[in-house]
């Protein structure tokens, strides 16, 4: 059984031709997934369907197994990292990462374990007074994935996290993030529209056009098949 089953899944806004169009793709667990494709292609639309932040219009989104069309996204248990990060600016790095566990009614110490572990593996534990106003860019994607990894989610989903920041970082981080996904194992989507990303950082590479699923195959058969 895939971690993530999306079957002949279709979004359409008001009367115009479908966002996604009869998508089916299946992640498996702890796989590592690009959706990429030009802007407009539909590709956070999915993304926020898995995540249950939209609507589906047809077709049944499964997650571990189970059908989550109807699921209030708080129940899909999935972990997601924004593009602009939505970090809470009043808050400190530490109550920002905690936050998923705060809202979970965690005790104290369970999240003081938590925290402090995820600040670890992200290098941000000299930094947890401090409020995401006064981070680098780099610094502010480390602390919106310590909220992600904080928890145990069934899958992380990334919505152009790096897209944010200058061309030097985006490499580092790229990189980060692998070895972060390698380690935790984790099933991953991650939505970009970087050739470069795509083709460095996925096991899986599916391509949208217009709604569409062109191809879906590894990034070394997209090489020597374009
Ligand atoms: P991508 O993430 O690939 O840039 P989107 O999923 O954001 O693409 O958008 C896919 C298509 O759906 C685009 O034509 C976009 O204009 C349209 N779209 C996205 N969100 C909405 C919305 N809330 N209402 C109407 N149309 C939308
Ligand atoms: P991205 O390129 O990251 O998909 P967009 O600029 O396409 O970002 O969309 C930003 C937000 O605006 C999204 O939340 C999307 O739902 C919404 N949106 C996009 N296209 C439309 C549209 N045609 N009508 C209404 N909302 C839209």
């Amino acid at each position: 059984m895939a971690a993530i089953e999306m079957k002949n899944i279709v979004k359409k806004y008001g009367d115009g031709f479908p966002a996604v169009n009869d998508v089916s793709i299946d992640v498996e667990d702890g796989e590592f997934l690009i959706l990429v494709g030009p802007s407009g292609c539909g590709k956070s639309t999915l993304l926020r369907m898995i995540v249950g932040l939209e609507d589906i219009t047809d077709g049944d989104m499964m997650i571990g197994g189970k059908k989550v069309n109807d699921l209030a996204p708080r129940d899909r248990n999935l972990s997601m990292v924004f593009q602009n990060y939505a970090l809470y600016p009043h808050l400190t790095v530490y109550e920002n990462i905690a936050f998923p566990l705060r809202l979970a009614n965690k005790p104290d110490s369970e999240v003081d374990e938590k925290v402090r572990e995820a600040s670890k593996t992200l290098e941000l534990d000299e930094h947890l007074e401090r409020k995401p106003g006064n981070l680098s860019g780099g610094q502010r994607q480390r602390v919106a994935m310590g909220r992600a990894i904080v928890r145990d989610a069934e899958a992380f989903l990334f919505d152009e996290p790096l897209s944010n920041l200058d061309a030097k970082l985006r490499g580092q981080m790229r990189t980060e993030i692998s070895r972060l996904q390698k380690r935790l194992g984790i099933t991953t989507v991650y939505v970009t529209h970087d050739q470069t990303e795509a083709m460095t950082l996925g096991d899986r590479v599916a391509v949208l056009k217009r709604g569409v699923l062109q191809q879906h195959a590894t990034p070394r058969e997209l090489y020597e098949n374009p």
